[in-house]
């Protein structure tokens, strides 16, 4: 075996553990995206205070004073 055909063997098997540790990574950024996307902020009108709903709701009562307010949107 060549030095030549040795190094293409290892820069080749670099670039196949590169791409696997980014696709890991992408995936665990998109398991996050996935969780932040389906919560809903609010705030409350009445209190200043700010809360969240996981289930994605367009409007909540606030927890402290329970005056209904509708999401935040960004
Ligand atoms: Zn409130």
């Amino acid at each position: 075996m060549s030095l030549a055909v040795f190094f293409s063997i290892v820069v080749s098997l670099m670039l196949c553990v590169s791409y696997v540790c980014y696709c890991i990574v992408m995936h665990a950024h998109s398991k996050d995206y996935a969780k932040i996307s389906k919560t809903s902020t609010f705030y409350c009108l009445k209190c200043d205070s700010v809360y969240v709903s996981r289930t994605g709701e367009k409007s909540k009562a606030c927890p402290k004073c329970g005056y209904k307010n509708t999401q935040m949107k960004f």
